[in-house]
């Protein structure tokens, strides 16, 4: 998978690349070395024009890398009809287990008023959507134009139309000469884009930085600092809380066990922020080490790498309530949080498991809301080991519904388990 790896060095780059836009930045705004016409050209020609084409450059990928994600994600479970009970408690579980993630989040968010200290003002609303009504937000669902929902960016409406047409490729394929194959190929051409841009995440990280400092100042960052404790704290929570309990409510399981083997998992998904990159190494410790049968293990992980993040729906429920607090006019109620939780499942069925995909769909949820999406430099910024980390729990996730799928199906040797 070394062609699907995170860019080399890109944490040390994001770093300097954040770095030195706080530095040029700050002295634009609270210095006045540089002669005016100076900072006025950094401002406009470097920070404001790179990382308004760092912003396009993730919006432009969105809608097809959802789209074929998606399609190939419900192609990965084309087995569901052969293996029945197996497979709807699989995703049944994975659905309930990110649904309840999301929800943490925005309880927590809610809980904190992340964001909503913030006095600064940040930019204004650059994206229709606003104040939709319920009837208005179920008919996005329902597109009366396939392409005018692509070419609107109508996320709900795509959602819908590549659900629509994995199921159709599915039930084709025998008649198509295996056309889900090639949709498949195109969804990794497009993880490979989604890399490709990620190089550049230095050089946007320090335009969108230096942008927000040239023209606000420092003030915002001890919020992205409750941000970033937040999430740490939700994602522990999730780990220890959630799946101890669903381990022990559903599979009788002893939970210290569960986490005491996958320590190495998580080591490997921590280093490589990718749960496709860790599918090998959570299969053997599944298999080997917690005593799930071969036949269960290999098809639940795969399917929970490709359409489990639950660490990846957490930082996207706290990362739309930070945003949405510190961006002035935006106004969070109950629609909007169930769109989150809606949302937040959908796409994590819809975000590849690589590198910083979780930030690529998190613009799908903001763009939904009608958020500006100014502020993901912020949170682009701290991204990197925060990635590192849900990634452990994307996995942990995975394993968790092994077992107790494996367990329910009489595919567990708790010997094993309890070795
Ligand atoms: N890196 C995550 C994974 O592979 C996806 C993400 O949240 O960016 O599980």
């Amino acid at each position: 998978m070394t062609e699907l790896a995170a860019p080399k060095n890109l944490t040390r780059n994001v770093l300097i690349g954040m770095g030195a836009g706080f530095a040029i930045g700050a002295l634009i705004f609270y210095t006045n070395i540089a002669p005016k016409f100076l900072e006025e050209f950094f401002s406009t020609y470097i920070f404001s024009l790179g990382g308004d084409i760092f912003k396009n450059l993730l919006r432009l990928i969105v809608v097809p890398l959802v789209f074929f994600s998606l399609v190939s994600g419900i192609s990965s479970l084309n087995d569901m009809a052969r293996l029945g009970s197996i497979a709807y408690k699989t995703v049944g579980l994975y659905l309930l287990t990110t649904a309840f993630a999301v929800s943490l989040a925005l309880f927590f968010g809610w809980l904190t008023n992340l964001g909503a200290g913030f006095s600064g003002d940040v930019a204004p609303t650059d994206l229709a959507g606003g104040e939709a009504s319920f009837y208005d937000t179920v008919m996005r669902i329902f597109p009366s134009n396939m392409f005018g929902a692509f070419v609107e960016n109508n996320m709900l409406g795509i959602v819908f139309i590549s659900i629509l047409f994995g199921i159709a490729l599915n039930a084709t394929d025998s008649v198509t000469g295996g056309l889900s194959k090639s949709f498949e190929k195109l969804n990794t051409v497009f993880l490979k884009i989604v890399l490709m841009v990620m190089q550049f995440a230095p050089y946007g990280v320090f335009c969108l930085i230096g942008t927000y400092v040239a023209s606000k100042g420092l003030d915002i960052f001890g919020d992205v600092a409750q941000y970033v404790m937040l999430l740490i704290f939700v994602l522990i929570f999730h780990l220890i809380f959630t799946y101890s309990l669903i381990l022990a409510v559903f599979a009788k399981l002893n939970p210290i066990k569960f986490f005491y083997k996958m320590k190495d998992v998580m080591l490997f998904a921590f280093s490589t922020s990718s749960s496709a990159a860790t599918i090998p190494v959570t299969l053997k410790t599944v298999t080997q080490d917690l005593g799930v049968k071969k036949d269960v293990g290999s098809f639940v992980v795969p399917v929970g790498a490709t359409i489990n993040m639950d660490g990846t729906a957490i930082m996207q429920g706290l990362a739309t309530i930070f945003i949405a607090g510190i961006t002035p006019g935006i106004e969070l109620g109950m629609i909007e949080y169930i769109q989150i939780i809606f949302l937040a499942v959908i796409t994590s069925i819809g975000t590849a498991a690589v590198p910083s995909a979780g930030i690529v769909t998190l613009t799908i949820i903001l763009s939904q809301l009608g958020i500006p999406l100014e502020a993901i430099g912020l949170i682009l910024a701290v991204d990197r080991i925060l990635d590192m980390l849900r990634t452990s729990i994307n996995v942990c996730g995975d394993a968790a519904v092994s077992c107790i799928v494996a367990k329910t199906e009489r595919g567990l040797d708790e010997k094993v388990f309890n070795s």
